[in-house]
């Protein structure tokens, strides 16, 4: 039986998880879930998987929340803190990282300490910290298991040696993109683009924010980086190809010229299967696909241009990882300001690049240094926001 934690179990990655783990009672035992404002979200899904604790990070939604936990038998944990303990608890041995943006990082940090397997979707953590999450994980003796698709798939085409994916032989990656709902179009048509256009994608179900970012192609830039993160590859060995199918999540590039990709619907409930049932192989929910019915296959270079975000990103990563966590600061700041409506669509490359360039990439090497940096680069952003508006 394998005990797992599910942080953000409220949101897309969250909710994914659970279907899997409820088709699986026999090998999964649920020991925490935390959301943030979802009270009632939180309450029904305590209700069904009965875990030992579950957590509410924010105070304010917090009414009633502790006594109702306390009638049905299990621990309320009320503020952030509480993703920490659940992280590392001892009655644990699967962490999923479903948190969205930087208030994912003090946890999964906490895990990747401790020694868990830590199953990340939360990639801004490994934008901010890669060093150090992969640091912390090398010292305990715990393992990540990417659940982004594009990386669990580089992590599928990988052998796996000595408790870590060996790319010996390997010459680079290619990491997929669908170009999100915008592809094809001209900077000059994406002014008006509204919160509910962005957020509609053609390919994938997910939460707000990364459906943004997918939309900019922030999502593809911050992927970037979290593969040379995870699989210690520089820039220039990571390529991005526009492949609007969704069909091929990503390939690796041996030596010998041989290309191994992983197929599959664009359902996250396969990554997540994989990295839940690992090193063995667990039904999903999702149907192969039927090559028959698959038709043609298309791949393009993705523009830059109109898609600035992309190119900030690749410059970001070249720039080291001050920049990287500017990069991250400035485009939660702004994506948020967009949906919001205080900022418009092509505002949010504009920030981004803007708080890049100002804000330098100091040397960052402890915790305590990013969190200043971040906090130091989200002001710049509000400053930068408020004058646009
Ligand atoms: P959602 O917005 O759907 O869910 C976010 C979860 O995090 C919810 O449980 C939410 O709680 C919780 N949360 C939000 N803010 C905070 C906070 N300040 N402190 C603690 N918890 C918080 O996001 P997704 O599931 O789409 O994405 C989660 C992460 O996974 C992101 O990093 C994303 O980039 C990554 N990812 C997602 C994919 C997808 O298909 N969705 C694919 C690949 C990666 P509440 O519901 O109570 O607000
Ligand atoms: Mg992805």
């Amino acid at each position: 039986m394998k005990r797992v934690a599910v942080l953000g179990a409220t949101g897309s990655i969250g909710r994914s998880t659970l279907d899997v783990v409820a088709r699986h009672p026999e090998k999964f035992q649920v020991t925490a879930l935390s959301a943030h404002g979802d009270v009632a979200g939180l309450k029904e899904l305590v209700g069904q998987f009965r875990p030992a604790t579950a957590v509410l990070t924010d105070p304010a939604a917090a009414e009633g929340f502790e006594a109702w936990c306390r009638q049905q038998g299990v621990r309320a944990l009320v503020g952030p803190q509480g993703l920490d303990d659940i992280a590392a608890d001892a009655g644990t041995d699967l962490v999923v990282a479903g948190i969205v943006g930087a208030a994912g990082l003090s946890s999964s940090l906490a895990a990747a300490s401790a020694g868990k397997t830590l199953l990340l979707a939360n990639k801004e953590a490994v934008v901010m910290a890669g060093s150090l999450l992969m640091a912390a994980l090398a010292r305990s003796g715990g393992r990540l298991l990417p659940l982004d698709s594009e990386h669990n798939a580089i992590f599928q085409c990988l052998p796996f040696r000595d408790g870590r994916p060996d790319l010996a032989g390997v010459d680079g990656i290619w990491l997929t993109a669908s170009g999100g709902p915008f592809r094809g179009r001209q900077l000059a048509e994406l002014a008006d683009i509204t919160p509910e256009q962005a957020c509609a994608h053609p390919k994938w179900s997910m939460g707000r924010k990364i459906s943004v970012d997918s939309a900019t192609l922030m999502n593809k830039g911050l992927e970037v980086i979290e593969a040379h993160h995870l699989f210690g590859l520089s820039a220039d060995r990571i390529q991005v190809v526009v492949h609007p199918e969704s069909t091929i999540h990503s390939l690796v590039a041996y030596r010998d010229g041989s290309l191994l990709a992983q197929l599959g619907a664009p359902d996250m409930r396969i990554p997540i299967a994989h990295a839940l049932g690992f090193p063995e192989r667990i039904e999903s929910g999702v149907r192969p696909l039927n090559l028959l019915e698959l038709g043609a296959l298309h791949f393009e270079p993705p523009d830059l241009e109109t898609f600035r975000c992309l190119a900030l990103a690749f410059e970001a990563l070249n720039s080291g990882p001050g920049a990287s966590i500017a990069l991250n600061a400035a485009n939660e700041e702004a994506v948020a300001a967009f949906l919001d409506r205080r900022l418009g669509f092509l505002g949010i490359a504009e920030v981004v690049a803007d708080v890049l360039h100002s804000a330098g990439s100091p040397a960052v090497t402890t915790l305590a240094d990013i969190l200043a940096m971040d906090a130091h680069c989200r002001a710049l952003a509000r400053d930068r926001i408020n004058k646009a508006s």
